[in-house]
């Protein structure tokens, strides 16, 4: 309300859009708040001094309480090509013109005044000075109705729409998923049939609406939405290739519906998720007599490949293929506690809290126990090794690469971390080995053997 009056107050038409005002009508709290307006950026940036002006498309940043909002001149869009975004906007006076380029009814509504008179908003003049302007919901395209309805349904022609702009087919799966609509029947026939043309869209793009289908509370209707539809063909051929796969975990489940099943069995966190629903991606490659032998190989490259399809952060792509190499490690009694430290060694400190949360998703989805398999007897002796220190790398040995050059004579090279890495394995087969004395003894004998 702030801004708005501040715009207002200038003359300005000022109005809250898209989907902050549909979560408002909608009884959610709003992700971020979009405003709209005739006062062109550096008007804008005028009445809010502290304001960035963030880009080409006449967005104009505004922060407060630790918030964004963001105010964008009324424009149009042109030059829409290759499927994607526009090339170039105009920035125009007509509310009707911005709210007709938007995606949605339910996003293509505005809620506001235009002190000027503006026809839209019903003020035949301009106010007395001083008073607030007549507000008023401009709803063009029955957005309201659809709010109602959960009707998500695309701002007219689906088709041409999504031939504009082909993004906006996995948006409307993303939102049908995050805010439980349904689709509108001739929306979703049109996805079904341009389908394809997600091909020409960025990867990040991608990626950022599927970490939101991801983030919902079920995910596995969006990700089902996205297969039913055609959209994942093209955004994973090696996804869409587990339906009709079978595996004999749940009666009458094939492998799509295990990922999903472990998906939805996942905590809300995001690496977590990507890897439960890339964590069998392997299995359509390799299956072989019913067996899926190395899928969890082949499976890490193949993540890794999409992953770096959709432009995810390295770090985020390593992370994730690290989770499909390891998650099918299968814990015994019997193990000794040097099995226990290489177990941590090898899926590293940082990532077991992950790879459990994903077996455990991957248990439910199988049909059985979270914690089948003795996971919780491991996770326990895991403590219990970790709380009492263990060298699981040369960093935490007690000697390093200039101890064996000083103790040794010997020149910088690999051979030094040869001889650190061979040290370390005895530690972790005996972790009272760890002092200096004792271990360059050991490192005598290495030295000898690598002469
Ligand atoms: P969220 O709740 O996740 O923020 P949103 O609908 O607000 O969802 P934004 O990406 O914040 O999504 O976009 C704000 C508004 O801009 C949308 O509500 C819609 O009106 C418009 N919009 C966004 N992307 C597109 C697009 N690809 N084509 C047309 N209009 C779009
Ligand atoms: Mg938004």
């Amino acid at each position: 309300m702030d801004l708005l009056r501040t715009l207002w107050t200038a003359g300005h038409a000022a109005y809250v859009v898209g989907g902050s005002l549909r979560d408002t009508l909608l009884g959610r709290e709003p992700v971020d708040w979009d405003l709209a307006t005739d006062a062109l950026p550096e008007q804008t940036l005028e009445l809010f001094p502290d304001a960035v002006y963030e880009n080409r498309f006449g967005t104009v940043v505004v922060r407060r309480r630790r918030r964004e909002y963001a105010i964008t001149t009324f424009r149009t869009d042109h030059d829409y090509a290759d499927f994607r975004r526009p090339h170039r906007v105009e920035f125009g006076t007509s509310l009707d013109a911005d709210l007709g380029r938007r995606d949605f009814t339910v996003n293509a509504m505005a809620w506001g005044a235009n002190p000027g008179g503006g026809s839209a908003s019903g003020a035949a003049s301009g106010p007395e000075p001083g008073a607030e302007p007549r507000t008023a919901l401009i709803d063009p395209f029955g957005g309201r109705v659809d709010v109602a309805a959960r009707t998500l349904r695309a701002v007219g022609e689906p088709l041409a729409r999504f031939e504009e702009d082909a993004l906006r087919m996995v948006r409307a799966v993303r939102l049908a998923t995050t805010l439980g609509f349904s689709m509108e029947p001739a929306t979703l026939a049109a996805i079904r049939e341009r389908a394809p043309l997600v091909a020409h869209l960025s990867g990040e793009r991608i990626a950022a609406e599927l970490a939101k289908i991801l983030d919902a509370e079920r995910p596995s209707v969006g990700l089902r939405l996205l297969a039913d539809t055609g959209l994942l063909d093209h955004i994973s051929p090696e996804l869409a290739a587990q339906r009709g796969v079978v595996q004999n975990k749940i009666e009458g489940e094939d492998l799509w519906d295990h990922t999903l099943r472990t998906v939805d069995a996942t905590p809300p966190h995001p690496i977590v998720r990507l890897a439960a629903l890339v964590h069998d991606i392997g299995k359509p490659a390799t299956q072989a007599d019913g067996h899926f032998y190395g899928h969890e190989t082949v499976g890490a490259e193949q993540a890794r490949k999409m992953l770096e399809r959709l432009n995810e952060p390295r770090a985020v792509t390593e992370r994730v293929a690290h989770l499909v190499r390891q998650h099918m490690f299968k814990y015994e009694e019997g193990w000794s506690d040097t099995a226990v430290r290489r177990f941590i060694g090898k899926v590293g400190r940082d990532a077991l809290d992950e790879l459990f949360a994903l077996r455990e998703a991957d248990n439910i989805g199988s049909g059985v126990a979270p914690t089948a398999d003795g996971l919780d007897e491991l996770r326990a002796r895991i403590a219990a090794e970790l709380a009492s220190g263990p060298v699981l790398d040369r960093y935490a040995l007690a000697i390093d690469g200039n101890d064996l050059i000083v103790e040794f004579g010997l020149n910088p090279g690999p051979h030094l971390g040869r001889i650190l890495d061979a040290l370390v394995e005895r530690v972790i087969e005996d972790p009272a080995l760890n002092d200096a004395p004792a271990l360059l003894m050991l490192a005598r004998d290495l030295v000898a053997g690598d002469r």
